[in-house]
């Protein structure tokens, strides 16, 4: 089979898309798939790279966007690069974040009519924007994260100047429903950029200005102090989770700083450090939360656990998540025992699955 791996893009989660497509690359099996590499630069632009590049990932170089023939989309047909179509049986995105996570790029693939891995547009969408996924998990009756949301009303507020006298409503409104600290996030992102722990008013103006940079809805969150649980999930009408594991934080929260670049930055425990039976409560919430939002292929689903207060709560789902062989979702997968490549092997046939069921 002939694979098209999409990776980087125009979002903040650009370079960590890189690694994860490096490692995808690196553990398709060669008996039975073709990689093709699109790279997308920051700034959006598709580029074919050459297989030279493809050969030089797979002996150990760093994966990045290099120009090359310009890749585009042609609707009902497929993918072209350098005026000719693209011989394909299927994309994988290995796409965080937005424009690569949220839909928009699984709308185009919709067009192309060629099969892709992981999940469609509403699942994607769903799953990126935070609040939207905790107002169908609250209808769910699964127990979500207090919150807030805050959307600009003009271009002024737009760029983070929020007038001091709303900004002294709104602390006022927040905390009084979700308490001091507070967390202030972008709601549609991912790899914690643009999030910020608010302790005082004074913190609250800079950390709104921030979330506003990378997205225009901010989402506003009581602070839980509990462990951190992840759960991987794969499958798509039937999902399967794995058992969770526990991510512990070195930082004052799990920042882009303890995700990636500090290397004693976090702890990951697999299995999570909590009695069977909460493991348990938690897989099964995690493949009720994946179902809700319609999510196909994988997913990575995060909770906060308190054992002792006996308390709960869904954080957030990834439809796709950090996707090295050394993330989170592939450690809880190989636990399970799946390892990386089978990961790969199952989500490209649950891609082809989907596809054929839909049409
Ligand atoms: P990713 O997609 O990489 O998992 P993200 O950018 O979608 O991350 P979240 O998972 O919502 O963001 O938050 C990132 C981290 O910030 C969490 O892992 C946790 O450490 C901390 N955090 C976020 N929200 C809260 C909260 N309400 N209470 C306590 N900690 C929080
Ligand atoms: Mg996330
Ligand atoms: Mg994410
Ligand atoms: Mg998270």
């Amino acid at each position: 089979m002939k694979v098209l791996i999409l990776y980087g893009g125009r979002s903040g989660e650009h370079e960590v898309s890189c690694l994860s497509a490096a490692s995808v690359l690196r553990h398709l099996n060669p008996r039975r798939y073709t990689p093709l590499l699109c790279g997308i630069t920051r700034e959006g632009h598709w580029f074919l790279q050459e297989d030279s590049r493809v050969q030089a990932v797979l002996q150990g170089a760093d994966l990045q966007v290099h120009p090359g023939a310009e890749v585009s989309i042609v609707p009902a047909k497929g993918f072209q690069a350098g005026g000719a179509l693209l011989d394909l049986d299927m994309v994988f995105p290995v796409l965080h974040g937005t424009f690569g996570e949220d839909g928009t790029v699984q709308g185009l693939f919709e067009m192309t009519g060629v099969p892709y891995v992981g999940s469609g547009v509403l699942g994607s969408s769903l799953g990126m924007d935070k609040e939207k996924a905790k107002q169908v998990w609250q209808y769910e009756g699964i127990p979500v994260v207090p919150f807030r949301s805050f959307v600009p009303e003009d271009h002024q507020e737009a760029r983070g100047d929020i007038p001091g006298k709303t900004l002294r409503r709104l602390w006022q409104e927040w905390t009084a429903a979700l308490q001091v600290p507070l967390f202030v996030k972008p709601a549609r992102a991912g790899s914690s950029v643009g999030i910020t722990k608010v302790h005082s008013f004074q913190e609250l103006a800079p950390a709104m200005k921030t979330a506003l940079s990378f997205d225009s809805k901010v989402l506003i969150e009581k602070a839980v102090t509990a462990k951190e649980i992840e759960c991987s999930v794969v499958g798509n009408l039937a999902p399967r989770a794995f058992i969770p594991g526990e991510v512990e934080p070195h930082h004052e929260f799990y920042d882009y700083e303890a995700k990636y670049i500090d290397p004693d930055g976090a702890a990951l425990i697999i299995p999570a450090r909590i009695p069977e039976k909460d493991q348990h409560r938690i897989m099964e919430l995690a493949v009720r939360a994946y179902r809700a939002c319609e999510a196909r292929g994988l997913a990575r689903v995060d909770f906060f656990f308190h054992e002792d207060r006996g308390e709960l709560y869904l954080n957030e789902i990834n439809t796709m998540p950090g996707f090295t062989h050394i993330s989170m979702f592939s450690k809880m997968c190989e636990a399970g025992g799946l390892e990386y490549s089978a990961v790969l092997d199952e989500l490209i046939a649950l891609g082809l699955q989907e596809f054929t069921r839909r049409n």
